[in-house]
């Protein structure tokens, strides 16, 4: 009798973020194919074998990927886009080319290629974005390729004892959208029984290959919809029975409740659930599977936070789960989700305190956790010595919390209503609001190319191989720069660039107090992108002020307007490991405050725009409906509270990463901005609809062209978005920008694309 330790899944990047280099070579031309697919080859069995060292008795394989995991399993049942084939591309090029566009002369034989990315989607409620699968009835499904498989076989000759990884047919169907030329109303659930079958023969070729186990995850169950797809999960789970292979149902982020009542009768050997997010779910899943013969995997060590876990609290957890189901076989351990939501390894982290160290765990570390955990049920002498320091941890970790900063919780009790208000409503303040920008104003969203002098200046200062005043000298040239290129480009409203900034959340961590910020604490965002997100350690204040230096000089070089530049509280914190031991909402508001401050030295330094972005704002919202409002209430508080600080003539912008607002639109009204600007490019305009329905007043700017590609858009495109827009919004409201930053693009791209966007603006001055 023994319970199992396992984990959902494992950060695909690389302990030192090797993935990244490998593929940004390969498609710059220095790394041939075969060299990107033997580096990450090796990253990969690093990966499984640190896994199995920590303690795990079950390792997930297939869950590695070169870019994202719902593109893998797009493009391993063919789920490939017409707009992608005909180039002549090898599959490793056609697969990026999905990703991330692709756009290349004609070199000898082979055509000239110009195809933009697919859409990209936040996951679930994380930081993590994956690319959305499109479907049609032609959609034809076969197995073009067998990764799973062959990592599996890979994984199994090194010993490692694999459990392959797939994405459920269900959520993979529920992920995607109609494509473009499907018919009206076409719903890609209605391809169920076309895929199975692949799916089918994909879970064949494993037990084939001899693995006993599979986990298939459908996170989907999870949300609200799912109610109404318990007949499309018992055709799936019946169909991918296979008496060979033994099926582990996962979810994750959240509650399952009533979708249980179905659940616990499909054909499936053993479910997981998210044990850390919703602790209370176990009475009841528990009590629904226990005649049954399935195993309850608990998700009881975090896959989306960073801190230590309370192994008190984890093993009583497991010990009632035992005590329901009657048998610890019946009883597995694992991580809540995939452990790709953490960073690698403390290990890692050389300047951080020991004390402060000492709070965490990323990936490596909360493998050996569900190690612990599990041995402890099964032999609890052979971990005494790690429950007894466990213990300490958790104990000096309360410790320290108790004397957090008492000022700053008193501001946040004694915040005031008028504090959430600006002085006069919108239709008023902007006749103040001069900034003598002429119609159709033309601006960014804020950061310019992150070039590589940047980085390397920035490096140098960490480093002390140069001096605060050098690099000070360094960023006001880049400065310079920068306002000089939006002058000759001919943009109206100006940035300075963010090029002091390594990322737009780190930044802001950095300089505020109660953040502690780690060396190599990344994670993956998209793609290639990873971040560091700073982790929110107490509670947070702001020493001085952070950008006031930077915009105000900006503004001395020009005569035209330089926006400030702000992340949100909500954003700030939705991008941060947040704590565990206060609430967020707490946190947010504290965060409101330090930009309060902020907003208003920006405002009384000249500033006359002011934009505090929120890109995090709506992927923030709870998986569940039920829990919307709560969280919203405190969202639009927190972004109130740092803007209405300044006088009616002082115009404030915000920015969105997406444009699908129907369900929040009450709240984007309230927060009252002067001016948005939305993500766009590749969305359906009939997404802007809804600010002409509901009849927005403010000013707004959707994104005429994407960022997230080097693709470079022509001034006819970006004038029929512009016209197209106009269907939707009165032109004395509409901006003109990109979807969002441009610091991932290379100045090449960007000044062709900026050259264009203010010709197309130009025309539609004269035109409308
Ligand atoms: N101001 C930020 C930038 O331009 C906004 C980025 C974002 O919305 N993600 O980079
Ligand atoms: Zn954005």
């Amino acid at each position: 009798m023994s319970v199992k330790a396992s984990s959902l899944g494992f950060p695909r990047i690389g302990s030192t973020r090797q993935v990244k280099k490998s593929v940004e070579s390969f498609w710059s031309g220095a790394l041939t194919e075969k060299e990107l697919l033997e580096q990450t080859s090796q990253v990969r069995t690093g990966n499984w074998k640190t896994q199995a060292e920590q303690g795990l008795d079950i390792v997930p394989v297939g869950d590695f990927t070169l870019y994202d995991h719902v593109l893998d399993h797009s493009f391993m049942f063919n789920v490939i886009p017409k707009r992608y084939e005909g180039f002549d591309l090898t599959a490793v090029e056609q697969y990026f080319a999905m990703g991330r566009g692709l756009q290349r002369p004609a070199k000898g034989e082979k055509p000239a290629v110009d195809v933009p990315a697919s859409e990209m989607k936040k996951w679930f409620d994380s930081n993590y974005h994956y690319i959305v699968p499109e479907f049609s009835p032609e959609t034809n499904f076969t197995l073009n390729t067998t990764k799973t498989v062959d990592e599996y076989v890979e994984a199994a000759k090194e010993g490692i004892p694999a459990r392959p990884v797939l994405l459920g047919p269900v959520s993979f169907l529920l992920l995607g959208k109609a494509a473009r030329d499907a018919p009206e109303g076409f719903q890609p659930i209605s391809l169920l029984p076309k895929l199975l079958p692949v799916y089918k023969s994909l879970l064949n070729k494993l037990a084939d290959a001899g693995a006993k186990w599979v986990q298939i995850d459908e996170p989907v169950l999870v949300l609200d919809k799912t109610t109404d797809s318990a007949s499309d999960y018992q055709t799936a789970f019946d169909a991918l029975h296979d008496d060979r292979i033994n099926i582990l149902l996962a979810t994750y982020f959240g509650r399952l409740e009533s979708n249980i009542n179905y659940v616990k009768n499909l054909n499936i050997q053993a479910l997981h659930i998210d044990l850390v997010r919703v602790p209370e779910q176990l009475q009841q899943v528990a009590e629904a599977i226990k005649d049954k013969n399935i195993i309850l995997s608990l998700g009881v060590v975090d896959g989306r936070n960073i801190w230590k876990n309370d192994f008190e609290s984890s093993i009583k957890i497991v010990n009632k789960a035992i005590e329901i189901l009657g048998s610890a076989d019946r009883v597995q351990v694992s991580s809540s989700s995939s452990l790709l939501h953490v960073p690698h390894t403390v290990v890692n982290e050389k300047k951080l305190s020991d004390q402060v160290k000492d709070w965490f765990s990323f990936a490596v570390e909360k493998c050996a956790e569900i190690s612990v955990i599990a041995k402890s049920i099964n032999n609890l002498d052979s971990v005494k010595q790690q429950l007894e320091q466990n213990a300490k941890s958790i104990n000096a970790r309360r410790e320290f919390t108790k004397n957090s900063n008492d000022a700053v919780r008193k501001r946040v009790a004694e915040v005031t209503p008028d504090m959430y208000k600006r002085q006069s409503p919108f239709v008023e303040r902007r006749t103040k609001q001069n900034l003598n920008l002429p119609k159709f104003p033309t601006t960014t969203i804020g950061s310019f190319p992150q070039t590589k002098e940047i980085r390397v200046a920035r490096q140098r200062l960490g480093k002390s191989e140069i001096t605060e005043t050098e690099y000070t000298e360094f960023i006001k040239k880049e400065i310079e720069g920068c306002i000089r290129f939006q002058e000759r480009v001919g943009l109206d409203l100006l940035v300075h660039g963010e090029c002091e900034r390594n990322d737009m959340v780190q930044y802001f961590g950095e300089l505020l107090d109660g953040f502690a910020f780690t060396q190599n604490g990344w994670v993956a965002s998209y793609g290639s992108r990873y971040v560091k997100p700073p982790i929110i350690v107490s509670d947070v204040s702001r020493p001085f002020a952070m950008t006031v230096k930077w915009s105000s000089y900006a503004q001395t070089l020009t005569s035209k307007p330089v926006k400030g530049m702000l992340t949100g509280p909500v954003t700030i914190l939705n991008w941060s490991f947040p704590r565990e031991d206060v609430s967020r909402e707490i946190s947010s508001r504290q965060l409101a405050l330090a930009l309060r401050d902020e907003v208003v030295d920006l405002e009384k330094a000249g500033i006359r725009a002011i934009q505090v972005d929120e890109p995090a704002l709506r992927e923030g919202l709870p998986l569940r409906r039920a829990d919307w409002q709560e969280y919203l209430n405190w969202a639009v508080d927190s972004f109130r509270l740092a803007t209405a600080g300044v006088t009616d003539s002082t115009q404030t912008h915000s920015h969105f990463c997406y444009s699908d607002f129907n369900d929040i639109f009450e709240s984007i009204k309230k927060l009252d901005a002067d001016v948005i600007t939305i993500e766009n490019s590749k969305s359906d305009s009939k997404l802007l609809k809804v600010f002409e329905t509901q009849s927005y007043t403010n000013e707004i700017g959707p994104g005429v062209y994407d960022i997230h590609s080097p693709r470079v858009p022509s001034e006819e495109e970006i004038y029929a978005r512009i016209k197209e827009m106009l269907q939707y919004i009165p032109a004395h409201l509409l901006h003109v920008n990109p979807d969002c930053g441009l610091k991932t693009r290379q100045w090449k791209e960007t000044e062709a694309s900026l050259v264009n966007l203010v010709n197309a603006a130009r025309r539609a001055r004269a035109e409308f």
